[in-house]
């Protein structure tokens, strides 16, 4: 109780719960993130986790605290697979996770265009989670970032149909864009380092209202990988206050949203 944690934890945690997700319960993520030895942590590779260890300094019980918080914040939830309590993204928790995770993969190709890396094997992005997959390719539209186009290309010949297709459409993007700015050999740089310097005007999925996604949101957001909010202000209060348990009058949402999203939010990162 009375513990609360930070958004770089959550972060933390849910990378950590991403390795065992929908095969692993809460004592095997606390492992994770204590950085054990255990005999299963290292059989399964756990150790190679970016956060494996991250509450290196705290003792399993206090990391199954923050666990439970998750769980009891709307991160994560148990499912059973047979009798064994396994755990599961909740749509807000997968949203965060999904977004943490193209993230780290763009960072990865970054990587690859410092060395000068031309042919990659693509193929590790073959049979992963199909909203990951796309949210990668709509972010890498909304970057404008037609320096990642070589490695589109190659993922493109070895995808299966439906992804090849949005791979195809984001390739062709990236070209009309790039034909765009031929004339001024700095604005990609510049599109790319400085994105979305203007609010932008969402639409509230809750409640269908528009809202402005301010500058300064837009920049806290895209440091935490995650995507644009998807409720307005006023409903993401509403929604802060579910997590913690109080339920405002008139206000059904919840079972109707946890009814419907069964196993839904396997990841197969
Ligand atoms: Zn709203």
């Amino acid at each position: 109780m009375g513990i609360r944690l930070t958004n770089e934890e959550i972060l933390a945690i849910l990378r950590a719960a991403d390795e065992i997700i929908g095969q692993g319960g809460r004592t095997l993520l606390a492992k994770i993130l204590k950085g054990s030895r255990d005999k299963k942590v290292l059989e399964l590779g756990l150790d190679l986790c970016p956060t494996y260890g991250y509450f290196r300094a705290q003792t399993l019980e206090q990391i199954m605290e923050k666990v439970d918080w998750m769980i009891h914040h709307d991160f994560l939830e148990i499912q059973f697979s047979g009798k064994l309590p396994m755990l599961v993204f909740t749509e807000q928790g997968w949203t965060i996770e999904r977004s943490q995770i193209v993230e780290e993969l763009l960072k990865e190709w970054d990587a690859w265009l410092r060395k000068g890396v031309a042919a990659v094997d693509m193929s590790y992005l073959k049979e992963r989670n199909r909203g990951m997959v796309l949210e990668l390719l709509e972010t890498v539209k909304r970057k404008r970032a037609s320096q990642y186009v070589p490695f589109l290309e190659q993922w493109e010949k070895i995808e299966v149909r439906k992804v090849r297709e949005a791979i195809r459409e984001t390739i062709a993007a990236l070209r009309s864009e790039d034909g765009l700015s031929s004339l001024d050999g700095q604005h990609k740089q510049t599109e790319f380092t400085v994105p979305g310097l203007e609010p932008e005007l969402l639409k509230c999925r809750e409640c269908g209202e528009r809202f402005q996604f301010e500058v300064e949101e837009q920049k806290f957001y895209k440091s935490k990988g995650f995507a644009p909010p998807k409720r307005c202000p006023k409903c993401r209060e509403k929604k802060w206050f579910r997590n913690m348990g109080i339920e405002l009058p008139g206000d059904d949402r919840r079972g109707i949203v946890r009814g419907k999203r069964r196993l839904t939010w396997i990841s197969m990162v």
